[in-house]
């Protein structure tokens, strides 16, 4: 055994990992990564093809990101947030505001960006100003929260709390607050959907009545009449990640958020996984790089961590409107500060990576790479529809997920504890493909300069896995 997978198995404690299993093989010590390339310490090398948990967009060692880290480090990595501005931070809130702006006068506008370190910190800093804003400004005493059935928001108490997946959530229920769950679109598996299965992405072929939005309805209507309305509505806007890949249908995100608004609900979008191009370019002359701009939807919230870095370091902002900022102004002794940060708010050597990572993801080459590797995903992808297990392949932008089954013509999934998932992610390893699975559905997130011909070998090793696991 390598002398560095030694020590970790000694001293380290993994994340979201049933340790004992973990000590029951050699870990792979990953030492070095280049494009989409990471190597481990016997030398393997392996395609990254979940982007290293989704974080990662232009692939290892960018030259770009890291010249921009090498001058940040000739200056200064961090100074305090705290009484002090400085460069990085102040250009990339102004970048992101710019980034994010829609055009159109009848969605919030978003002005101000709160800085924190990662995922579940960026959607506590917006649950708090949510939570806060409409005790102020809507008079409502204990502000209630929406969220989506297998809803995933990271694991501090407030997102958990915010959180629908019972695997992981249930053990810490006495320890939340109480949110409310809400039906979300999940047409391969919905109650409501009546159409056989085909060899097809359901979104495309179901047939229904928009149930999971008359479900939204309800729930706000409900929530109205015991005069208890919602304060604000949490979505993962196109595709919920960690609930399992699930895409919404079309038009889903529209119609929910024009429900919300009409109850007077704000809006918090986690794109902590989607945002930055990773759900589609969209239009090729003006790309998209959030999912809400997507369906048109601004929200009141927009949250991002994962990739603002370009995968690099840990950071995160929150994106808000005017309203909500003037909210917490006031005289000092009203008290009105908003009391929460962090020592590493507004990271130096984070935001230099982040300013990067935008210029990147404006060079219109960079555009084209995209749309053709979305284009190639979707190709080699198909091939896996010939596979009796397969009965589901979800893909929006650079996002799949693709969920085997025990028969594709029922879609009777296998048992958790069978770790089907797992296995073929770990057959994949053998293959040279690294990859993480949600339950049954294998995800496949490739970094942006992944070529065709990685794409084609992510595909083949997926296929083989399935046939050796099964
Ligand atoms: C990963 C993730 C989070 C949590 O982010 P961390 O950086 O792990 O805290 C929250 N929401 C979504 C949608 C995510 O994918």
């Amino acid at each position: 055994m390598h002398p560095l997978a030694r020590l970790d198995r000694k001293y380290v404690w993994h994340p979201f990992t049933q340790m004992r299993d973990w000590m029951k093989v050699e870990p792979r010590v990953i030492v070095r990564g280049r494009g989409a390339i990471l190597t481990d310490a016997h030398g393997n090398r392996y395609i990254d093809a979940n982007s290293s948990i989704w974080t990662n967009l232009h692939g290892h060692q960018n030259p770009t990101i890291n010249r921009a880290i090498r001058q940040q480090l000739t200056r200064i990595s961090h100074s305090s947030a705290l009484g002090l501005a400085n460069e990085p931070a102040s250009l990339l809130a102004s970048e992101l505001i710019l980034s994010a702006r829609l055009p159109r006068r009848s969605q919030p506008r978003l002005t101000k960006v709160f800085f924190s370190d990662d995922g579940s910190t960026a959607l506590e800093v917006a649950l708090k100003l949510a939570w806060e804003f409409s005790r102020r400004c809507r008079g409502l005493s204990s502000p209630r929260f929406l969220s989506m059935q297998g809803a995933y928001h990271g694991d501090t108490v407030g997102a958990v709390s915010l959180g629908h997946i019972d695997l992981f959530h249930s053990a810490f229920g006495d320890l939340l607050f109480k949110t409310d769950a809400v039906m979300a679109p999940f047409c391969y598996r919905c109650p409501f959907n009546r159409a056989r299965p085909e060899r097809a992405d359901a979104r495309l072929y179901r047939r229904c009545d928009w149930e999971c939005v008359s479900h939204v309805e309800a729930a706000f209507d409900k929530a109205r009449k015991s005069r208890r309305p919602y304060a604000a509505m949490v979505v993962e806007p196109r595709i919920q990640g960690a609930a399992g890949m699930i895409p919404q249908p079309a038009s889903w995100l529209r119609r929910v958020s024009e429900i919300a608004r009409a109850h007077d609900a704000l809006l918090i979008a986690d794109e902590v996984m989607t945002a930055f191009g990773r759900t589609g370019a969209g239009r090729t002359h003006s790309p998209f790089w959030f999912a809400s701009h997507h369906e048109g939807v601004q929200p009141d919230f927009l949250c991002v961590a994962k990739g603002l870095s370009g995968g690099y370091l840990p950071l995160a902002a929150t994106l808000t409107t005017q309203p909500v900022f003037d909210a917490f102004l006031g005289e000092y002794p009203d008290f009105k500060t908003f009391f929460h940060g962090h020592s590493f708010t507004g990271n130096q050597l984070g935001s230099a990576a982040a300013l990067a990572n935008l210029s990147l993801l404006r060079d219109p080459e960079g555009v084209r790479q995209r749309v053709s590797l979305e284009q190639e995903l979707t190709h080699e992808l198909s091939r896996l529809w010939a596979i009796p297990a397969v009965g589901d392949i979800r893909q929006v932008g650079l996002v799949a997920g693709v969920e085997l089954v025990r028969d594709w013509t029922s879609r009777e999934p296998f048992p958790l504890s069978e770790q089907v998932g797992f296995r073929v992610c770990d057959h994949m390893a053998r293959h040279g493909v690294l990859t993480r699975p949600v339950g049954n559905v294998i995800v496949l997130m490739p970094p942006y300069c992944t070529t065709a011909r990685q794409v084609r070998r992510i595909v083949d090793s997926l296929a083989e896995a399935i046939l050796e696991t099964l």
